[in-house]
């Protein structure tokens, strides 16, 4: 199957009792059974079946099986966030003593979040980029993870993922990557050898802005007899990983996603493809629109001129993504061109139809250093676009207008 069609088809059969064509929204708490013994069997994984929608729901299931499709994986386990999903994903297989290799550039919430684990022992080892030279020498006996986005949020690097992950499949680590920002449609980064694969599905997944989201997808590439936490799941040999998450921590914080929202997301990842050619295009429009006007530099990967034109070739057939970032000259510029807009939403969020853009210095990393700040490529004039689906001209229109006033 191609992917327009897997987006659809891909492990969603109709209802078998209704015929429904997608799985319906099952909002309840519980789910009753015939006897006691069949609850008991449900409850200890020994039949198939429903109890608690916090441990497994059918609507959640659904969302679950089409994403572990789209994305290669051997199994899926869905999150009421993409953080919860970042949270859940290393938790998993980390404990007090264990260290994690991390690219410096990350999504805000995630930086906070690794600074949040020093309270129960982990500890994270930044690299300025997700390069094997800078990996290698970071590397000890306590490390069991390294987790890097594949397109930096807002930074816009690119991760070698073939490269990153030679080097740390041959010391015995998982790599853990986010590509919330690649989304399927530009790589499954299962074939590139990413091991676990996350992503923030309140993005380009949902595509609606309507659902805070995430999930967590195992490749099956990993052999995870060797990390400790996982010792008593060893009799689930490749499925070790899913099975420490479904009957471990996930289901005892409670991270579960809503039935509605799962359902939400089912309708929006249908069209993710149409969505991203769409958003793909209209950013490599404005980005060469912004290179040709004085006083604004951009940064998009599709560029030519850009450092990650290589790797964004080679890795996503030189597709860019829906982010591009702007630097207006001053924060003084950045606001005034951001309040000129008359389309573009100024607003938190990316992976919406709709164009948003937001000056992330203020914002997302306004409790960040300043070290934390320039390895993110967050400058005090820097602007995120996350481009839409809108019709290009209007666009270019809106931009235009708000730059000539300026
Ligand atoms: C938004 C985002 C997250 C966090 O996801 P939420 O759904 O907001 O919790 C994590 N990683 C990246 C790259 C993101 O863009």
């Amino acid at each position: 199957m191609n992917f327009n069609t897997a987006l659809l088809h891909i492990n969603n059969p109709c209802e078998k009792s209704t015929g429904a064509t997608l799985t319906p929204i099952y909002q309840v708490s519980a789910f009753a059974q015939e006897s006691a013994e069949q609850l008991e069997n449900v409850f200890n994984n020994r039949a198939p079946g429903f109890a608690y929608s916090r441990i497994s729901n059918p609507t959640i299931a659904s969302f679950e099986n089409r994403m572990c499709g789209i994305e290669k994986g051997i199994g899926a386990v869905a999150c009421s966030s993409g953080m919860a999903a970042v949270t859940m994903s290393l938790l998993n297989i980390l404990q007090a003593g264990d260290e994690v290799i991390a690219s410096a550039g990350l999504f805000g919430g995630t930086i906070d979040l690794f600074s949040d684990l020093e309270a129960f022992g982990i500890t994270t080892r930044f690299v300025k980029h997700v390069t094997a030279e800078e990996v290698e020498p970071l590397i000890n006996e306590r490390t069991k993870a390294v987790f890097a986005e594949l397109i930096g949020n807002p930074s816009l690097e690119i991760v070698d993922l073939e490269k990153i992950s030679k080097l740390v499949h041959s010391q015995g680590i998982p790599l853990i990557i986010d590509s919330t920002t690649a989304t399927p449609y530009l790589i499954n980064p299962a074939d590139f050898g990413a091991d676990i694969i996350v992503h923030s599905t309140s993005k380009y997944i949902n595509g609606g802005g309507n659902s805070i989201s995430g999930v967590i997808i195992d490749s099956g590439n990993f052999k995870w007899e060797k990390i400790p936490k996982l010792e008593k799941y060893r009799k689930f040999g490749k499925f070790a990983y899913i099975a420490s998450l479904r009957n471990g921590i996930w289901r005892n914080v409670g991270g579960c996603l809503a039935p509605i929202n799962a359902f939400m997301n089912s309708v929006g990842m249908e069209t993710l493809g149409l969505r991203m050619e769409r958003c793909c295009e209209n950013a490599l429009a404005l980005a060469e629109f912004f290179e040709s006007i004085d006083g604004i530099s951009v940064n998009y990967p599709a560029l030519p001129s850009n450092a990650n034109f290589p790797l964004c070739q080679r890795l996503f057939g030189g597709k860019g993504g829906a982010i591009v970032t702007i630097r207006a000259g001053s924060k003084e510029r950045a606001f005034r061109l951001i309040n000129g807009l008359k389309l573009a939403t100024n607003a938190t969020n990316i992976g919406d139809v709709r164009t948003l853009v937001i000056h992330a210095e203020s914002t997302i990393y306004a409790h960040s250093s300043d070290e934390q700040k320039q390895n993110a490529g967050v400058f005090e004039d820097t602007i995120r676009i996350s481009v839409g689906i809108e019709d290009i001209n209007d666009l270019k229109d809106d931009f235009g207008k708000a730059i000539e006033n300026l």
